[in-house]
């Protein structure tokens, strides 16, 4: 499968990786749209997008869930970020591979 986002995860294509674990990366956006900017994606790829998001693999969208509460923790953005996932190419999704945009750094509308 020709996907931007696996080839990320298989280290094919360099990212500036944020955290990594098992079956999670998360990595800056290449055009960042606010201070802090980060992609979160399952490794695997589990679902083009949130549409696909079903009982059999939402236990890694809990597991990147948790990540992202981790990290706003840790550097210290957690009282103000936005989550957000663009779900088909109406809804301005490019990349077919869930992933999740994290933001923070800056006040929003
Ligand atoms: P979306 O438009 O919601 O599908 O999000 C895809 C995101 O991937 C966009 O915000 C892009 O800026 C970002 N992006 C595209 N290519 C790369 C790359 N090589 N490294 C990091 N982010 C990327
Ligand atoms: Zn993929």
């Amino acid at each position: 499968m020709d996907c931007l986002f696996c080839a990320i995860a298989a280290g094919e294509i360099p990212s500036s990786k944020v955290y990594e674990d098992e079956t999670v990366l998360v990595f800056k956006d290449i055009a960042p749209v606010a201070p802090i900017h980060y992609l979160v994606i399952p490794k695997e790829h589990v679902a083009s997008s949130a549409a696909e998001i079903s009982e059999t693999n939402a236990p890694i969208v809990a597991h990147i869930f948790t990540v992202i509460a981790q990290i706003a923790a840790k550097e210290g953005f957690a009282d103000g970020f936005r989550v957000l996932t663009n779900c088909g190419a109406s809804a301005g999704q490019t990349v077919n591979h869930l992933h999740f945009h994290v933001l923070a750094g800056k006040e929003f509308e």
